[in-house]
């Protein structure tokens, strides 16, 4: 049987990279960057002011203070996006408000608190020294610097940093579409009733979440009864349409391996065994060149992995640098019995008290107990020769969320 390091690594060298395309700035996000993204000016472009007071030159209101103020001239008004062509001299000074850029001549901002207008003239009730709430030009980027670099993920950040860069169509790795197909005669649709030993399909659903989060695009393709002849055909008139296969169920043994069954004949089977808990019989392979990975049956197995398969394969196809979850150190709070041999990613919900993470079982650890997955938060990775944990023992969890 693989290890879990081990098919994870004939995954991700299994998967190609899709093309870059020029993207509307409002659909890059989830997107990952194609290009660095580089400064063409100064942000801000100009020095500007960081309050609503008065621009003084900061040598005029060295002594000023409440029972000592300094009065000033006042020039006029000063409001963001306009400039001026006035200049501040000696003993004067314009109003201005946040974001306006800085009169020549003044060299600091006082705080309208910190004044009292009277007609054209003002009082300083506090000094300033030079370069006081004034936002230099280029603060934040510097013209010419390279802000965001290939292979970046594009969220709210980064899409406010392109807005401010200039990049209405920034190149990106254009968005991955992954076919997902319920396999199953147990199975009905969410608005079906329940006959006598059907079930709801849920994975389809779950699928859809996991797919979207990682920033491509889901197409359910429907539930496919168990039936090769069936599977065969959804894939072959989906071929054109996807970039990849997600299947679930019908590659465990009772199964008749369908899911295999239809890999090997139609394409290449890759591997179909690892060695983890839960998710061990599961296929992964290609047909007519699309990755296809044939999940488990089971709600929680599909979840746990398409965490280590799938997802890092989306994103690794999609341009991505980082294509892990963070993975921190945790110390239990109760202790994990299990049989040793296979990896095995307990559903654990993790906390930071006390200046470290501390993890907890969710519970009834069932491949079919999906709840594990709502109420947990994070995987606890525990390697194949690592038997009973006790409390106080420390693991190593992929955070989910
Ligand atoms: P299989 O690997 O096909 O034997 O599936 C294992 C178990 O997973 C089945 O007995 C079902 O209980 C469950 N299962 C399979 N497919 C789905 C699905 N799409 N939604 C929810 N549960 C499923
Ligand atoms: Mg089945």
């Amino acid at each position: 049987m693989l290890s879990v390091e081990e098919a994870r690594k004939r995954v991700l060298e299994a998967v190609g990279v899709v093309e870059a395309e020029e993207t509307p700035l409002i659909d890059a996000l989830g997107l990952t960057l194609a290009e660095d993204a580089v400064a063409r000016n100064n942000i801000p472009p100009f020095d500007n002011s960081a309050m609503d007071g008065y621009a003084v030159r900061s040598a005029d209101v060295s002594c000023a203070s409440r029972d000592n103020p300094v009065e000033l001239e006042v020039l006029g008004d000063l409001a963001a996006g306009y400039a001026t062509e006035v200049s501040v001299g000696r003993g004067q000074a314009l109003r201005i408000m946040t974001g306006a850029p800085m009169p020549a001549g003044a060299d600091a901002v006082v705080p309208v608190e910190l004044t009292r207008a009277q007609g054209d003239r003002v009082l300083i009730l506090d000094c300033v020294s030079e370069g006081t709430n004034v936002r230099r030009a280029g603060e934040d980027v510097k013209d010419g610097e390279t802000v965001l670099a290939a292979g970046m993920a594009i969220g709210p950040a980064e899409l406010g940093m392109l807005a401010s860069l200039g990049y209405a169509k920034p190149r990106c790795f254009r968005r991955v579409r992954a076919g997902i197909i319920s396999t199953g005669d147990e199975l009905v649709a969410v608005d079906e009733e329940l006959a006598p030993g059907k079930i709801r399909d849920s994975n389809s659903y779950t699928l859809f979440g996991m797919v979207r989060e990682a920033g491509a695009e889901p197409l359910r393709l429907g539930v496919v009864r168990d039936d090769a002849d069936l599977l065969e055909r959804t894939i072959l008139d989906n071929l054109e349409r996807v970039d990849l296969f997600i299947t679930s169920g019908g590659v465990s043994v009772g199964d008749y391996d369908m899911v295999k069954d239809v890999l090997g004949k139609l394409g290449e089977m890759n591997f179909w065994k690892v060695a983890m808990r839960p998710g061990k019989p599961q296929a992964f392979g290609h047909i007519g060149g699309k990755p296809l990975f044939g999940l488990p049956g089971n709600p929680v197995s599909v979840m746990v992995s398409f965490e280590q398969f799938v997802r890092p394969a989306i994103l690794r196809m999609m341009g991505r640098r980082e294509i892990f979850r963070p993975q921190v150190t945790a110390v239990l709070d109760a202790p994990m019995g299990r049989k040793e041999g296979r990896m095995e990613f307990v559903r654990v919900i993790v906390e930071w008290r006390d200046g470290r993470y501390h993890a907890r079982p969710t519970g009834p650890q069932g491949s079919s107990i999906l709840k594990s997955m709502v109420l947990g938060n994070a995987l606890a990775v525990l390697p194949e020769d690592v038997g009973r944990l006790e409390p106080g023992a420390e693991v190593t969890v992929q955070l989910l969320r």
